[in-house]
């Protein structure tokens, strides 16, 4: 790692030595920046630079950093109980969140099952997929199906259904579960060759599970509500449980509150995370419908789901998610959403004919240039840096998904920082 300059704070220098970081060859990558504060759009260098935040940290405050209505619930809760165990004992926000998101999710998706990060809201829904084959007498129907592009996660059973280029299964070969992975039917020769799939495999699988409208981390490509239609009609037709990730488009990010909503493609399991506490607390929730809950509902005590992480349901984290709820409720959200997809279709189109750009796209409040090659991603972020923004490319990705709350002149300063550097 380069040598750090003096006027580095001393807590990085002590810590930097320590400090594993992420996707990162520690090696070669440049320091990270040191933030002291977040406020609004914004986040505060130790230097005394601020940058104007397009990404969210990682997609996650939809409210802007530190919105006051979130910060008195959570002081609020913190008083009275910060956590307490899941297991044999309630309380109030988590029973409230899980009411409120039976509420406003599209049909009968109404039992929640909380944990604290996507990857593990992703494997518990694999898990509630195969014990439901399990639970109702289907042996042997325990694989997965998902698509060239999707990112899961992380953990060993949610990188088996990432996209197998991108992803790490040739690193861990041999290590990881084989899938099914295909394209997804975006026209009617993949639409073909899915069905070809499900016709030889139909019968080792429990469940098709996809990204709705836009696969994020795999390189931010949208497809159209036409493809999840087909989706649905196809598990429909092998007897498949179909499973949206929801956790990069839930919560207004493609416009709608929800993309299984916009789309009216209802799933049979539902993930949710990053957005879901407006970005303060890590939580997660796997949704089943009642078909799925109703097979584990049974006089069996081995018919239970048996999972159970220790910080389930925290309440801290749950009274953040109910007080970002009532922002969706309160403030005009989805409007703002709608407003930053026209603004970012006006002022990312002038790159499209810069030298290098392949692609311009915009959904909802995610917008995207693809460059031709993978971008120097050392560079570009000083150049960001530089020019007073926090934009973190991926491969030949450069992008916004800002905070939903974010200024017409703050995103004006993300979109003419990516025209300018890239020209
Ligand atoms: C981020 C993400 C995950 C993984 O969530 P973590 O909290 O990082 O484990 C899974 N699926 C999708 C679609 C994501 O965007």
């Amino acid at each position: 790692m380069a040598p750090q300059k003096p006027s580095e704070p001393d807590w990085l220098t002590r810590g930097l030595e320590h400090v594993w970081l992420p996707y990162a060859q520690m090696k070669l990558a440049p320091l990270p920046a040191p933030v002291v504060a977040t406020r609004g759009s914004q986040i505060m260098l130790a230097d005394g630079r601020k940058l104007v935040d397009g990404v969210a940290s990682w997609w996650t405050a939809c409210h802007g950093y530190n919105h006051p209505h979130i910060a008195e619930s959570l002081r609020k809760q913190l008083e009275r109980m910060p956590h307490v165990m899941f297991g044999g004992l309630a309380h109030e926000p988590a029973y409230e969140l899980a009411a409120r998101l039976a509420k406003i999710l599209p049909g009968n998706l109404d039992r929640v099952f909380y944990s604290e990060s996507g990857s593990v809201a992703v494997e518990v829904a694999m898990k509630m997929a195969i014990q439901y084959r399990l639970n109702t007498g289907e042996r042997g129907r325990s694989k997965i199906l998902s698509f060239r592009g999707a990112y899961h996660g992380d953990t060993l059973a949610t990188m088996a259904v990432c996209d197998p280029e991108e992803g790490m299964h040739s690193l861990f070969r041999g290590v990881l579960p084989e899938q099914i992975i295909a394209d997804l039917p975006r026209d009617d020769e993949s639409h073909a060759a899915l069905r070809a799939v499900l016709e030889r495999h139909g019968r080792e699988l429990t469940a098709i599970l996809v990204e709705p409208l836009v696969q994020g981390a795999g390189g931010m490509v949208f497809h159209s509500a036409l493809v999840l239609q087909r989706l649905r009609k196809l598990a429909d037709e092998f007897d498949l449980l179909l499973i949206f990730d929801e956790i990069f488009t839930g919560f207004g990010r493609t416009g709608g509150m929800f993309a299984c909503a916009s789309s009216g493609v209802l799933p049979d399991i539902i993930t949710l995370s990053k957005a879901l506490t407006g970005g303060t607390l890590p939580l997660a929730a796997t949704v089943a419908s009642s078909l799925v809950f109703d097979a584990f509902w049974s006089d069996r005590p081995e018919d239970a789901l048996m999972h159970g992480p220790t910080f389930m349901g925290n309440p801290l984290a749950c009274a953040a998610a109910n007080a970002s709820l009532d922002l969706f409720e309160r403030e005009p959200r989805l409007e703002q959403a709608t407003a930053i997809a026209k603004q970012l279709a006006r002022e990312l189109e002038p790159c499209r004919t810069l030298k290098g750009v392949r692609d311009v796209r915009v959904m909802g409040a995610i917008g995207v240039v693809e460059l031709d090659s993978p971008a120097e991603r050392g560079a570009l972020m000083k150049a960001f840096i530089d020019r007073g923004v926090w934009i973190r490319p991926f491969g030949r990705i450069v992008y916004l998904t800002p905070a939903l709350t974010i200024r017409p002149d703050e995103l004006t300063t993300l979109t003419s920082a990516i025209c300018d550097a890239l020209a």
